[in-house]
């Protein structure tokens, strides 16, 4: 049980001690749910993912809590506009539990499809308006809050003097810098809503009775609410994506600490984007952006959304990693690799298969550093590679390893297995066949190869860098 996590709130690599162990309570922000998740946030879910699996295989008993965003998370982080599940129901003609419910089964379909386990505890913030009146009124009692008239009940972040702390935020500076355009009777930029009332000009479609007026909750409120609900009043660990800690995780702490009076998580833990490859640079995946991919967009263009897993796990989480279908193919070809070479080893088991060790040691070194999974793959490939070891073992080993992975190896069935040697030539012999024909202009032979390799479920996609195939 030597799990070393980099921790953002000492920024370094620390060894990792649970409050009361072998329990872990683990919390990750969830979804909002008012869109598909894309295939950038779903990164970061496969990150917890890793680490839940990584912490269950080191011994330890976790409890991981996951959210539901279904009301309070604003069109802008700064607290103003609509709620997004408002916006979202306006735009479907749907009412927003219809828009809530349609969303979070799409993203527990896209959890299954990426072999992403669910939570122990899901927990909506609608089901838990009671537990964040409770903690505003806590704040409110212990003097940290304010009221604006006709807009809500806002947490004075000047009273909690540590705020700013854990994000590095240079407060003076965010302070003179933002106040143009800052919401009327805000008394620092930072201030954040504990509770909103019920605008008086729009749509009422989410709306409860509070102490302070009907309103609904802020979005930062509902985690530590619910955080606190569901593990109590320390935390062991706390994930989300890198862009939660300037305002989310920021105002999380704040709210928490000021209510609890004493830390209130040891680890917190951020995964790093997933971004698109650019000419002038990478950007962020994002949703308000327009450019995104999803699970079921992968799976339209026939790609198995476990190649995507296994194309994600080539990269460290704590450093962004560009998407491209060109990079997302040669990871469907390794994993391809490793679906043959794990039937291949399979087909060898015995009752007295078993994990080899030193394999599985490097493997677990190699995971247990923070989760390192570029060098957990180079593992499983050193392991695949080892000629002088019993396949039956290897294929033993290989299990154990995939406990972290997720990779589905005990689910590989030769019908999903990629094609072989003899077939992926032939192929290939097909494609410079039908390019020799286009270029000798008989487009009826081209589109004839085309339809073959249709028929044998083979796809093949024209681009600038000449054709590509896949399965379909
Ligand atoms: P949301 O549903 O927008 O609240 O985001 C859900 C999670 O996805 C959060 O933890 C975000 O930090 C994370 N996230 C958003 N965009 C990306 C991205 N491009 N790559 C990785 N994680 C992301
Ligand atoms: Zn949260």
């Amino acid at each position: 049980m030597a799990v070393v996590l980099y921790n953002t709130l000492s920024r370094q690599k620390d060894p990792f001690e649970p409050i009361e162990p072998p329990k872990v309570r683990l919390y990750a922000c969830g979804p909002t749910v008012y869109k598909f998740a894309h295939i950038g946030n779903l990164r970061t879910y496969v990150f917890v993912d890793i680490l839940r699996r990584l912490l269950g295989t080191s011994g330890y008993n976790v409890r991981h809590v996951m959210n539901v965003t279904d009301v309070g998370h604003r069109t802008s982080d700064a607290d103003e506009g609509e709620d997004k599940m408002v916006v979202a129901a306006r735009l479907e003609g749907k009412t927003v539990w219809e828009i809530a419910q349609f969303y979070w089964d799409a993203f527990r379909q896209d959890m299954a499809c990426l072999n992403i386990r669910e939570p122990d505890v899901w927990c909506r913030a609608t089901d838990h308006i009671p537990e964040q009146i409770d903690l505003v009124k806590t704040l409110e009692e212990k003097g940290f809050t304010y009221t604006i008239e006709g807009d809500g009940v806002y947490f004075d972040t000047s009273k909690f003097p540590d705020y700013g702390k854990f994000a590095r935020l240079d407060i003076e500076g965010l302070q003179a810098g933002a106040r143009v355009g800052m919401i009327e009777g805000k008394r620092h930029p930072t201030d954040f809503s504990l509770w909103k009332f019920s605008p008086t000009d729009k749509q009422r479609l989410m709306e409860w009775d509070s102490p302070w007026g009907v309103g609904f909750p802020g979005w930062h409120v509902e985690c530590s609410a619910m955080a606190m609900k569901h593990l109590g009043d320390r935390v062991d660990i706390h994930c989300g994506g890198t862009d939660l800690i300037p305002i989310h995780h920021t105002n999380e702490i704040a709210q928490s600490e000021a209510a609890l009076g004493h830390t209130w998580v040891n680890v917190w833990m951020h995964g790093e984007f997933l971004t698109l490859a650019k000419t002038d640079g990478d950007v962020r995946m994002s949703k308000s952006s327009g450019e995104y991919v999803t699970v079921p967009m992968l799976i339209d263009k026939g790609y198995d959304p476990l190649a995507y897993r296994y194309f994600l796990l080539n990269g460290h989480y704590r450093q962004q990693l560009a998407f491209t279908f060109e990079a997302l193919d040669g990871a469907v070809n390794a994993y391809g690799r490793l679906k043959r070479a794990a039937l291949d080893v399979r087909a060898h088991t015995s009752d007295a298969s078993q994990p080899i060790d030193a394999h599985l040691q490097t493997f677990r070194q190699a995971a247990q550093d923070d989760l390192n999974m570029p060098r957990c793959l180079a593992a499983v490939w050193d392991l695949l590679k080892d000629a002088a070891a019993d396949k039956g073992d290897v294929y033993a080993t290989l299990l154990e390893m995939d406990k972290v992975l997720g990779l589905g190896v005990a689910e590989m069935t030769e019908d999903a297995a990629d094609v072989s040697d003899d077939q992926r030539a032939e192929i290939e012999a097909f494609i410079a066949e039908r390019a020799a024909a286009k270029k000798a202009k008989d487009f009826a032979r081209a589109d004839e190869i085309r339809d073959t390799l249709a028929g044998r479920g083979i796809v093949l996609e024209d681009g600038p860098k000449g054709t590509t195939w896949r399965k379909a």
